[in-house]
């Protein structure tokens, strides 16, 4: 009998192969058929210590025999609290209130209501959000409306709501930054970023310096600042926050993935105090009107608790410094074959785009090379015509070495 289970971004018409994974340890998954396949894009930008870290298991198994789920309405737990006072101790020091939601998606939900809210609570309403192009936020409604259009969103475009899209910034950026200030003069609610790099949308790279400059522009024009770390976070590109190498505290702040080191679902958006001020009153119109069932899961927010303690106590960043370095190295191999274009690398997210002999790109090349390095025990999913490595912070050398070995494989055989 076929499975009835229905797959996310998956075609089943195409009857591709759907591994059946049994059991995961560190960078390595192992299949149903007895297979270990090398985790290179970290589960989805998730696992980022690795699968099954033993301190966040042990908290997962430690909270889940104590306490398993509550309203958050009005109630409250430990790990919710403890995890939001650490937050606050780790993240800039201006992000004063924590508000939990269950993915990355729902996290820009929540910040894009709270700017409006924000604007609606001081009688001053302002609607528009700004985007950057190429941008991608997550798949629910508003995140959608936020990211790029394409051919993954244009059934449901009657849902989606009008922004005020920014060019992505090339050469020095300052066509971009035109663009900001001018839309800036139209009072809108907020202008919202992936920092540094943006993910989805192809692995695209911008320097700290524009998104100081962006960050100046919106605060000279009082526009809200929203940072969605949601790749970003937790050590990704080289920094706890990739905000940070631009000196940029924003005024919302996005998080999930490696929030609970990438066990379970679990995301914040971190707000400051004229935010949550706006929404403090004892009118009870005036609070922020967000929830979802399962909002602050206690045993999620014990794997994140759990995760700041690794932060804490193990030289993470370390680790993330010397993979980065480890695979400039390999990247640097690739960038010498045929084929390879625009290699680029931003702490331990490294990136190339494979052109094809015609000198095209080919529309089908990601299904292509996706069952080819599923063919090699290698879980990497190319977005359009770019293979993105981003694996767990303890890979070691010689899985690195399979899976440049097998980009640049692919890259010959196509060039
Ligand atoms: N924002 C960014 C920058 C992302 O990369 C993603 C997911 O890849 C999301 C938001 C959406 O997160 P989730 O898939 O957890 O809803």
């Amino acid at each position: 009998m076929t499975s009835p289970v229905w797959h996310p971004f998956t075609q089943h018409g195409l009857a591709e192969p759907i591994p059946l994974v049994t059991h995961a340890e560190g960078a390595a998954l192992h299949t149903a058929d007895g297979r270990r396949v090398v985790d290179a894009i970290s589960s989805w930008w998730v696992t980022t210590h690795g699968h099954r870290h033993p301190r966040i298991s042990a908290a997962i198994a430690e909270q889940a025999a104590r306490l398993d789920q509550i309203i958050f309405a009005g109630w409250t737990h430990e790990p919710a609290e403890r995890l939001a006072r650490g937050l606050r101790r780790i993240m800039p020091e201006t992000l004063a209130y924590v508000f939990f939601s269950d993915s990355g998606s729902t996290s820009v939900e929540v910040a894009l209501k709270m700017a409006l809210g924000y604007w609606a609570n001081r009688n001053e309403p302002r609607h528009r959000i700004l985007v950057l192009e190429h941008s991608y936020h997550g798949d629910t409604i508003g995140a959608m409306s936020v990211g790029a259009r394409g051919v993954f969103n244009a059934p449901y475009a009657p849902l989606l709501f009008d922004v005020g899209v920014i060019p992505f910034p090339h050469g020095d950026g300052q066509a971009t930054l035109d663009a900001l200030e001018a839309a800036a003069q139209d009072h809108p609610a907020a202008f919202i970023v992936e920092p540094l790099i943006l993910g989805a949308g192809g692995m695209l790279t911008y320097p700290p310096r524009l998104l100081a400059e962006m960050r100046a522009v919106c605060e000279r024009h009082g526009v809200l600042f929203i940072a969605d770390e949601v790749m970003t976070g937790w050590g990704r590109t080289g920094t706890l926050l990739a905000c940070e190498q631009a000196g940029v505290t924003p005024d919302l702040l996005c998080l999930s993935k490696g929030l609970t080191g990438g066990s379970l679902p679990l995301a914040v958006t971190m707000a400051t105090e004229p935010i949550y001020d706006a929404h403090l009153s004892t009118d009870r119109a005036r609070m922020f009107f967000h929830s979802s069932s399962y909002t602050a899961n206690p045993i999620a927010c014990a794997a994140a608790v759990a995760n700041l303690e690794v932060w804490r106590d193990e030289p993470v960043l370390d680790r993330v410094a010397d993979l980065a370095c480890r695979q400039r190295e390999r990247l640097d191999g690739l960038a010498t074959l045929p084929g390879v274009r625009n290699p680029r690398a931003l702490g331990t997210i490294a990136a190339v785009d494979l052109e094809d002999a015609q000198g095209g790109y080919l529309s089908d090349l990601a299904p292509r090379l996706l069952a080819r390095f599923r063919d090699a025990d290698l879980l990497l999913r190319p977005l359009g015509n770019t293979v993105y490595v981003m694996p767990p912070y303890c890979i070691d050398d010689a899985d690195l070495d399979r899976i440049y070995a097998a980009i640049g494989e692919a890259a010959e055989d196509i060039a």
